[in-house]
């Protein structure tokens, strides 16, 4: 019983908020105010008349320099004011107010033959006339803006609420602190229907299920108080209120797939629907409604691509990482499609500041063009595989690009290529690379790849493959040195030709004795084993001072050049 009564509140804030959407509401207390001071205006001008011995009536025959006639004219705006701000309400009441003082202007007349009463009789009539016009002319606006606030409010093809008015809801009940789900809705393979029974069809199955849905939410028979809403093409938007525990959530959405389930038939074909369905809670799972939507939303997609029999879930916050590597995900396979990858030269130099070359980093955007850090997406990519499409588009475009300005300068310059070791491990890498270096002109001198160190352990296969690209004339560097854990005696394995170690040594170079000797060593042992010494990441004059007193051969880093876009790296070759 009380349950009962807890649903009718909860329905009656639900249908409020609506309506407060849809229609401009003025405040009642306001309209009680008007017919207060209307009525106070009449009994003040009553008071003046009596005292004048005369009855006068409101908005009528007193001049106005006299009290009595600034009360009148304060009755009529009352009046006027009455039937604009509160429609029919006002112009009832207005009405009412207006004839009640014909009784009164007659007395006057008839038995006080107060001859001066008649010009108010007139008044009177003509205030009225003009009230019935500015009704029925304000009725014609208000209906056509309802219209048009409706239209904000009201999915077109369903006529169910859309996103606008869900996300209102929301918002009252979070600013009232009222426990509600959201779930987010995505039918499921809808766009085949679509894409093998045309527009008109699919047009069709939304509005039927949204006629499904509609009923049962208002029906209140799932148990719960439903807002079912559709957000834009096959997704759906569910608003749980009056559910005492988890269980019940999952119950009045099971009701939901179970009215979806049913057979749907549209000219003459039946369809068997499902849809996934995530949902996450306030206040438990967050406090705020873009978050809220955000939570139902990856949720929804989790359970969509676990592709089970169960198609519920509720949210857990561990499914925001995952939705943040899929988009990462999305935006990689969408650059790699539109070719939209493209890359920086940063420039590398000797100890002289004399330019040694340059290298290559991918540079990646997003729809929107903002740039996503390939922090972000180079371990992504390697995580599905898309690396090598990634090194080899970089590879291509920096190349050619470098080989046509090399044409223009007499400097012997080096391209760094950036080469991830799953790359280096694909069968056809080797076809892959001359390939790309036969279609860019890049003479193979004046070409180097990079391969992190951390991965290179112990692995024969690699091995081979940097022999081969030793054989093809291309300078080798291992990259992120001290980071792996590979022995002296593998990296004497290695045909390399220099050495880059790694940024977090640099940084920390100077914080100690040991961690200066420690760089020092490195450097000595790369001399030792024939190799050329870079370090990267130098970002400060003392870094530069020590690292030229301890006979490291180049640097790469802020201090004296950041990663640049091809017009600035053309200028600086030119001037190399
Ligand atoms: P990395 O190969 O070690 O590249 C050097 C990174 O250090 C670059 O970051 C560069 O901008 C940054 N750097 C250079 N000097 C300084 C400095 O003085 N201070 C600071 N704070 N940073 C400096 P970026 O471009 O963000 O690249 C990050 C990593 O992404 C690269 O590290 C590399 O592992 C990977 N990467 C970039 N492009 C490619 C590519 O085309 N293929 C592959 N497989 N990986 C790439
Ligand atoms: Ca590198
Ligand atoms: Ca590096």
């Amino acid at each position: 019983m009380k349950k009962d009564s807890q649903s009718a509140s909860d329905k009656a804030n639900m249908d409020s908020t609506l309506r407060k959407i849809t229609k401009l509401e003025v405040p009642k207390s306001a309209f009680v105010l008007l017919v207060l001071l209307y009525i106070l205006s009449w009994m003040s001008i009553s008071n003046i008349s009596k005292n004048s011995g005369s009855i006068m009536i409101l908005g009528m025959n007193a001049p106005l320099s006299s009290f009595a006639g600034v009360f009148s004219s304060l009755g009529s705006a009352l009046i006027i004011l009455m039937v604009v701000l509160f429609g029919k309400l006002g112009f009832i009441t207005s009405l009412l107010l207006l004839i009640f003082q014909y009784p009164f202007m007659v007395l006057s007349i008839l038995v006080r033959h107060t001859v001066s009463t008649i010009p108010g009789v007139f008044s009177n009539t003509v205030t009225m006339l003009v009230i019935i016009l500015i009704y029925s002319n304000n009725r014609k606006i208000r209906k056509y803006q309802e219209r048009v606030r409706a239209q904000a409010v009201i999915d077109a093809l369903t006529g169910l609420p859309n996103r606008f008015a869900c996300t209102e809801l929301m918002n009252e009940l979070i600013k009232r602190g009222s426990k509600f789900a959201i779930v987010s809705i995505d039918l499921d393979n809808f766009k085949s229907i679509n894409d093998t029974m045309g527009n008109r069809v699919g047009d069709e199955v939304l509005k039927e299920v949204a006629k499904r849905w509609k009923e049962l939410a208002e029906s209140g028979k799932a148990g719960t108080v439903d807002f079912i809403a559709r957000l834009g093409g096959d997704e759906f938007s569910l608003i749980i209120r009056g559910y005492g525990s988890d269980d019940s959530i999952v119950n009045t959405i099971k009701v939901y797939e179970a009215v979806l389930k049913e057979k749907l038939t549209i000219d003459d074909c039946d369809y068997y629907l499902t849809a996934s369905f995530g949902y996450a809670e306030f206040p438990t799972d967050n406090a705020d409604e873009v978050t809220l939507f955000s939570s139902a939303d990856a949720a929804m997609h989790e359970i969509k691509r676990q592709g089970k029999a169960n198609h519920i879930l509720h949210f857990y916050p561990e499914l925001i990482n995952k939705e943040k590597d899929l988009e990462t995900e999305r935006k990689i396979r969408a650059a790699l499609e539109n070719d939209t990858v493209y890359f920086n030269l940063q420039p590398q130099y000797d100890m002289n500041h004399k330019l040694r070359g340059f290298e290559a980093l991918a540079r990646m955007k997003d729809s929107e063009n903002k740039i996503i850090p390939p922090d972000q997406f180079i371990p992504m990519a390697e995580k599905i595989g898309l690396v090598d499409q990634i090194d080899l588009s970089v590879f291509r475009k920096s190349a050619t690009f470098f080989a046509s300005v090399l044409k223009k300068t007499n400097a012997d310059l080096t391209l760094s290529i950036n080469i991830s070791v799953k790359h280096l491990m694909k069968n056809n890498f080797l076809d892959e690379m001359k390939e790309a270096i036969d279609i860019s002109g890049i003479p193979v001198k004046n070409l180097e790849v990079e391969i992190t160190e951390s991965i290179m352990i112990d692995s024969e296969r690699a091995l081979k493959c940097i022999e081969e690209i030793k054989k093809m004339g291309i300078k080798v560097a291992i990259d992120d040195f001290g980071t792996g854990y590979s022995s002296l005696s593998y990296l004497n394995k290695i045909p390399a030709d220099l050495l880059k170690i790694d940024k977090s040594f640099i940084d920390e170079m100077n914080s100690s004795d040991s961690s200066r000797q420690y760089v020092a060593s490195i450097i000595q042992i790369g001399h030792v084993l024939g190799l050329e010494v870079i370090s990267e990441g130098v970002e400060s004059p003392d870094q530069l001072d020590v690292l030229k007193g301890i006979g490291c051969d180049f640097i790469q880093g802020f201090i004296w050049g950041r990663p640049l876009d091809s017009e600035d790296a053309e200028k600086l070759m030119l001037t190399a």
